[in-house]
């Protein structure tokens, strides 16, 4: 279907590169539409899926989503690749696996409640900073909440995005089950993955989604609107980066520039999404292309300095990540740096566990 459209209503009018972090020529079209054919990947898997090439074009086609289907139709031949097999939260050698199994214990809630705090596994398993502000945060508001975690519960996303569908398919109706098992109405998640495929992928599999989904800050932002949450305190100029998924993929306000003003002496560089770019985590390319993905969170940051900025500011695990990878100004989790401003102490993050485990999931140990 998506094929034919391109084949029949393609102009070649170049609009879709304008913005492309990665592709400066239309040959990409041609090369995705060859691997539909049964052709091989000659550079599809550079792609971001950032969904900037949608933003302009004139006949409404989506160069992101031809290049989803394209890898699609690789996996389907070929099967998975070592960089999918790194990040398959079924694959017991993945990087998410030998996490899930060596992480410490924490004292979290896991029982009953109308509010289920969804981290995502990638949070929960490597961003535990992240995931002490979000449960500090909730429990400063009084919120009475529940917390789902573990890979058994990885929302599919990461492999969706690479072409490999199986994690989703297998542990949506796994993850809406225990949803509903622990009472949950209203599902907050911290990675902009998560929410899409709970917002949005998920209810295109089920016939109807037992409770609503809403990002984390959104809700937090709530809760500052009605004066539950306080402002805190924190001197700076800082920079947010629009996480792509939620801004173009999910099309939903995650309203964390609203947080981030909320704090006393804070300023947002950017108050609108105007100029909002890719940060080069996305559709596996820090994995799978790591001098890609770091080239273009440097210009990135470079930019934002240039503005400015003492920090930027992120709502994302992968984003936060990538441009912290950059090394050219301190990055910070928008959930975080509320909680910092609010005196909640959201502990050390040991980044050399994340290292350790890709490590031995990319060696195959
Ligand atoms: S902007 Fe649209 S019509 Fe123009 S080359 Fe790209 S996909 Fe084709
Ligand atoms: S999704 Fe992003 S990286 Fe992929 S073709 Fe579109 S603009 Fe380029």
């Amino acid at each position: 279907m998506i094929r034919e459209s391109f084949e029949r209503y393609c102009l070649q009018c170049g609009q879709c590169l304008d913005r492309c972090p990665v592709y400066e020529d239309l040959c990409i079209i041609e090369t995705a539409l060859a691997v539909l054919k049964g052709g091989v990947d000659e550079g599809i898997s550079r792609c971001l899926t950032c969904g900037l090439c949608e933003e302009d074009c004139p006949q409404d086609l989506s160069l992101k989503m031809l290049i989803k289907e394209a890898r699609l139709a690789m996996v389907r031949r070929n099967g998975l690749t070592q960089g999918h097999r790194v990040v398959d939260p079924l694959d017991p050698a993945s990087a998410l696996s030998i996490a899930d199994r060596e992480r410490l214990p924490w004292d979290i809630p896991m029982g009953q409640a109308e509010v289920v705090y969804y981290p995502g596994c990638f949070v929960d398993l490597f961003y535990p900073d992240v995931m002490r502000a979000a449960v500090g945060l909730l429990r400063l508001a009084g919120v009475e909440f529940t917390v789902l975690r573990g890979t058994e519960y990885c929302c599919g996303v990461p492999s969706y995005n690479t072409g490999h569908t199986a994690p989703l398919e297998t542990n949506s109706g796994h993850l809406i089950d225990e949803v509903v098992h622990r009472g949950g109405k209203l599902v907050l998640t911290s990675c902009p993955g998560c929410y899409l495929a709970l917002a949005r992928a998920y209810p295109t599999i089920v016939d109807s989604m037992p409770f609503k989904v809403v990002p984390l800050t959104a809700y937090l932002a709530r809760l500052v609107d009605d004066g539950t949450l306080l402002p805190g305190s924190q001197e700076a100029k800082v920079r947010y980066h629009d996480p792509c998924h939620l801004l173009r993929s999910a099309k939903v306000d995650d309203r964390a520039r609203d947080l981030l003003s909320s704090v006393d002496g804070t300023i947002v560089l950017n108050p609108g999404v105007n100029d909002a770019t890719c940060c080069g985590f996305g559709g596996g390319v820090r994995n799978n292309h790591p001098e890609l993905a770091l080239g273009i969170s440097k210009r990135v940051c470079r930019k934002a300095m240039k503005e400015g900025a003492v920090s930027m500011v992120t709502n994302c695990s992968g984003c936060l990540q990538n441009l912290e990878g950059a090394k050219v100004l301190p990055v910070c989790d928008a959930t975080v740096y509320k909680a910092v401003a609010l005196g909640i102490d959201v502990g050390e993050r040991d980044d050399g566990f994340m290292r350790n485990c890709f490590r031995r999931a990319w060696r195959g140990q």
